[in-house]
This record gives structure tokens, C-alpha cells and sequence, in this order.
């Protein structure tokens, strides 16, 4: 369904063989990012980035195969059986979570804002995507 509410709430999803299952919580309109990076060009990965606590895997994390590359911050998560990435460790949130916002179950791209995010110059696109200086050391 799509709505305009801004209400978070949990959504189920995970990858194609259904092996890997979890939960997150988000608003409907929420924003999320397309990355023109090396992988995420490939892939056509769309970014739903939140906190820890707002994921939940459900299952399959031993059917979970993780590929790094470059810095070896992020972790890529793969599903062993159908080789979909529905979520990883970005480099850009470590304690975080990047969902893939088309896994997720319910006809996710009716409401999501999605915005480019400049991944192949990742140093200078990560500065602009941070809070002014003003910030208080979040
Ligand atoms: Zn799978």
C-alpha cells in the first residue's frame, strides 16, 4: 500500500530463496540512496541505512556470505543459495545497517524518495552527508 504517512514501522524482508529473512523499521517516504560506487553499480543497490536496533535478522545468518574489498570496513553480505545482497555492514555506518530497500516485501519503490549518493568519490560525498560542524560529537 502505498501512503504518505511518516509513521515508522516494521516491515519484513530478505532475499530471493526466502533463506535470509529479517525485519526493519522505517517511515513510508522514507529516503534512501542510489550509490553509483564500483559494486553497488552492479547490483542497482538501493541504501535504506539505519541503527542496529532497527534490524532484526530473522534467518539465515549462517546462509550469510560476506565479501569486502578496498578499506575492508564494510561487509557485504551475500545469500549463499541465491547470491542476493538484501543487506550489509556499509563502510559509511559501520554499527549500522544498509538495507536493500527492494528486498523488501511489500512494493517498496511506491513511496521511497530515493537520492544519488556519489559513491565513486566516496571521501567527499560522505563530508557532505554529515552534520555541520555545529554538531554537539554525535
Ligand atoms: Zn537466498
Amino acid at each position: 500500500m502505498c501512503s504518505s504517512q511518516d509513521e515508522a514501522r516494521w516491515r519484513q524482508g530478505g532475499c530471493h530463496c526466502g533463506a535470509v529473512r529479517y525485519e526493519v523499521e522505517c517511515p513510508d517516504g522514507v529516503e534512501v540512496s542510489s550509490c553509483n560506487c564500483s559494486i553497488c553499480t552492479m547490483t542497482g543497490y538501493l541504501h535504506l541505512i539505519v541503527e542496529r536496533q532497527r534490524f532484526r535478522l530473522t534467518a539465515g545468518e549462517s546462509n550469510l556470505a560476506a565479501y569486502t574489498f578496498n578499506t575492508g570496513t564494510a561487509k557485504h553480505l551475500f545469500c549463499r543459495t541465491c547470491g542476493v545482497k538484501s543487506f550489509y555492514i556499509p563502510r559509511s555506518h559501520p554499527d549500522g545497517v544498509s538495507v536493500n530497500y527492494r528486498c523488501l516485501d511489500d512494493d517498496p519503490l511506491c513511496s521511497a524518495r530515493i537520492t544519488p549518493f556519489d559513491g565513486r568519490n566516496w571521501e567527499h560525498s560522505i563530508e557532505s552527508l554529515r552534520p555541520s560542524a555545529s554538531q554537539d560529537g554525535h
